[in-house]
């Protein structure tokens, strides 16, 4: 360590300094920004094995779902996942759109109608979905929003499943954990979060604050209303919106669900597992799915 002990001055132009300070962040980041990812399950399945529960996809719906499942011990849940485990650049928020034209996103573009993108080329715009652990949500803006409350009651008047808002808070709720200091210390705001679950929601900072503070200054001008927050009575007017972040880093389904599900005996994770077809039964039920995962060309899977 005598470079420790006798350090020289320097004596770097700026491009040679700039390359070594860039790799050295470069180094740290990668060290502090791994998550515990749950390991692939290959080896402890067979063609042909059973299931309670098979879930397709592991993103924002399928890893909470499989999650949640699982926490059942008696309960043997596999999740198929096309995609792998997400890159530093879905971690750093503002890295993730450089992700998009990569083989860890399904590169979608819309089909050309005739009210919709009509100044983009062929008017058809391109709908990036994940195709990684998280889905969607490892390369999404991060916003948490609950949605309008009236969209549920349709729900509810349509389906008289459960779909009304008060029994959708609450699952929620069960889920949240909202530590934005300014939401804690308001009461009237904080009603409408959980603070035991999950999935951690803060406020999300912005790079140039003065810029979002004029634009918002702009908007009341026009006669919108300030909100303090979207996840509140209503979500008519303009404000600054909170995500799924925590300490800097991406909270998706995923980091929140699975990561903490990882060492569930009876929750079996397969990545690069392409679910090829959901095999129905005489009754129109689903009985099970084929799949292509190394080294099976077309394996299956059966619900018990
Ligand atoms: C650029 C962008 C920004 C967005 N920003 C926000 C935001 O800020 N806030 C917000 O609330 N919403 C946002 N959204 C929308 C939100 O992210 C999605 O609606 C949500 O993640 C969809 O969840 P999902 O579970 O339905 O699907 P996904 O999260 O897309 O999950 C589907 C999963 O299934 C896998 N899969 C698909 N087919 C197969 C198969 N045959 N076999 C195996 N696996 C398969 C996929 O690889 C994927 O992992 C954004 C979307 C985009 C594209």
């Amino acid at each position: 360590m005598s470079c420790l002990e006798h350090p020289c001055p320097a004596n770097a132009q700026g491009a040679a300094g700039l390359a070594f300070t860039r790799l050295v962040t470069h180094l740290l980041a990668a060290q502090c920004l791994t998550e515990p990812w749950p390991e692939d399950r290959l080896n402890d399945v067979s063609d042909g094995d059973t299931f309670d529960f098979i879930v397709v996809g592991s993103g924002t719906a399928g890893s909470i779902v499989a999650s949640r499942l699982s926490e059942i011990e008696g309960w043997k849940v596999l999740l198929l996942e096309i995609g792998e485990d997400p890159p530093i650049e879905s971690i750093i928020p503002n890295f993730s759109g450089s992700l998009y034209k990569s083989h860890h996103v399904w590169q979608y573009y819309t089909e050309k109608s005739n009210s919709t993108n009509r100044a983009s080329v062929d008017q058809r715009s391109f709908w990036p979905r994940g195709r990684l652990l998280g889905g969607t949500g490892s390369i999404n803006g991060l916003y948490h929003m609950h949605g309008s409350y009236g969209d549920y009651e349709k729900w509810q008047v349509e389906w008289k499943d459960g779909w009304e808002w008060e029994n959708i808070k609450k699952y929620f709720k069960k889920s949240e954990k909202i530590i934005d200091p300014f939401i804690l210390s308001k009461p009237e705001l904080l009603k409408n979060y959980g603070t035991d679950g999950e999935f951690v929601i803060d406020k999300l900072n912005a790079t140039y604050p003065d810029i979002a503070d004029k634009l918002i200054k702009a908007y009341q001008e026009m006669g919108l209303t300030y909100l303090d927050d979207f996840n509140g009575d209503t979500q008519m007017g303009v404000g600054k919106m909170r995500g799924g972040i925590y300490k800097g880093k991406r909270v998706s389904t995923a980091t929140a669900f699975l990561n903490s599900a990882r060492d569930r005996k009876n929750l079996y994770v397969l990545k690069l597992a392409f679910v090829t077809k959901v095999l129905i039964d005489d009754k129109y039920q689903a009985k099970g799915v084929n799949v292509i995962v190394s080294p099976w060309e077309n394996g299956h899977f059966l619900c018990i």
